[in-house]
């Protein structure tokens, strides 16, 4: 049965006939019982077993899960969230962890400011809970607003992680979901008032009786079923509700964003060498991006200077030393979010000057060896990656 087949409806007509079919969400829960991913540890209890209507989970793993989720798919972050388990099994261990400790767990899954704003929460969250408490889930906030107050977390994490851990009923929004919800709807406006209808939607339409099973349903049909591309529509339980599927094609829905071109920054980056074969490394500021991190020194080339220049001056800049620039070591891109860099390195000679961590938080040097005690931006691995293959040549030639 196609409901909508051939006629014009806004949002709120939509909406309310939609709600108006009592069977969505029991067709949704049923297609999550036989097909949905009963196996992602976090939403499961200790003993591996599945919890029960309104039993309560571990709101830590949950939190932990939920973040490193933000920008990274489940598969990837399952190894990351289990090694982090191991080493920060509670929230008074990671909030008596260093930073870098933290950090170094993190490498690997990119925008580190979720690892930082992790452990700036946990000791908010310490405050909140208490320190010999911090076990008993019912000590842990089950508000939205509890959550969304701490940084970094937004109301579909918020509404993942109250739903998730306490199954309340608290609805979501993340991407999955959303693409869901535009396809029924057959919408891609982009505008304050759609973005405000879908959490309407999604507020409505959630289950009272099983939140937890029915967020992750949505969740899970939008990884397997109504992907982003070549949705699978014949296995889809909301098929006679979808509005794409109807009138128009699934894949053009929601509207892609169009690629931005991300503006090139040409960097140019120094490693410095003493005369003990030492390797010169700074770790970046708390407040910067990546704060935390350890990097090789090295800024932006201006438009009238060589990277060689720029090399020199970056190095007297931020660690107020002088060096000779020598060979060139490697070249290469690396994209982020808004913007890619175009890497040049070089090795280079330690002349004088003490170093000062004038624009870092401390500077060490460290044999080459030692680089994999430190955690560094995915970038930076590029470099140590190259520069060992470099030295192991130079000691066979000697
Ligand atoms: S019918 Fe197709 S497009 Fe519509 S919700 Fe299901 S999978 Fe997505």
């Amino acid at each position: 049965m196609i409901l909508f087949k051939n006629i014009f409806v806004d949002f709120d007509i939509l909406i309310d006939m939609i709600l108006s079919s009592q069977n969505i969400q029991n067709l949704l829960l049923e297609w999550f019982s036989d097909n949905g991913r009963h196996w992602i540890p976090w939403k499961l209890k200790k003993d591996g077993s599945i919890p029960q209507p309104g039993e309560s989970l571990s709101p830590y793993e949950i939190w932990i899960a939920e973040v490193m989720l933000q920008q990274t798919q489940l598969m990837v972050v399952i190894p990351y969230w289990e090694k982090w388990m191991k080493a920060f099994p509670t929230l008074t261990s990671l909030k008596d962890a260093d930073l870098e400790n933290v950090l170094m767990l993190w490498q690997g899954l990119g925008y580190y400011s979720r690892a930082n704003r992790i452990y700036q929460s946990s000791k908010i969250l310490i405050e909140f809970i208490g320190k010999n408490t911090d076990q008993d889930p019912h000590s842990w906030p089950n508000k939205i607003d509890q959550w969304m107050s701490l940084p970094g977390i937004g109301r579909s994490t918020a509404g993942s992680i109250v739903s998730s851990a306490f199954d309340l009923p608290t609805p979501i929004l993340d991407g999955n979901v959303k693409r869901i919800f535009s396809r029924l709807l057959a919408t891609d406006r982009k505008s304050i008032r759609y973005e405000k209808k879908l959490w309407e939607l999604s507020s409505l339409l959630i289950s009272t009786t099983s939140p937890r099973n029915f967020n992750q349903a949505l969740m899970d049909l939008g990884a397997n079923i109504c992907t982003p591309n070549k949705p699978s529509c014949s296995s889809c339980p909301l098929q006679k509700f979808c509005v794409a599927y109807a009138d128009y094609d699934p894949n053009n829905f929601p509207q892609k964003e169009m690629t931005k071109i991300k503006p090139i920054q040409e960097i140019g980056i120094g490693l410095v060498f003493n005369e003990n074969g030492e390797l010169l490394i700074d770790q970046r500021l708390e407040s910067a991006s990546m704060g935390g991190m350890w990097e090789f020194p090295g800024g932006k080339k201006t438009p009238s200077e060589s990277i060689e220049n720029t090399i020199e001056r970056e190095l007297k800049e931020e660690l107020g030393i002088a060096i000779k620039v020598g060979e060139k070591l490697l070249s290469f891109e690396h994209s982020y979010t808004h913007k890619k860099l175009s890497f040049t390195v070089h090795i280079c000679e330690w002349i004088s000057g003490e170093p000062k961590p004038l624009a870092s938080q401390k500077f060490l040097w460290v044999s080459p060896d030692q680089l994999f005690e430190f955690p560094f931006p995915a970038a930076n691995k590029k470099i140590i990656s190259e520069l060992h293959k470099h030295l192991c040549i130079e000691n066979k030639k000697l």
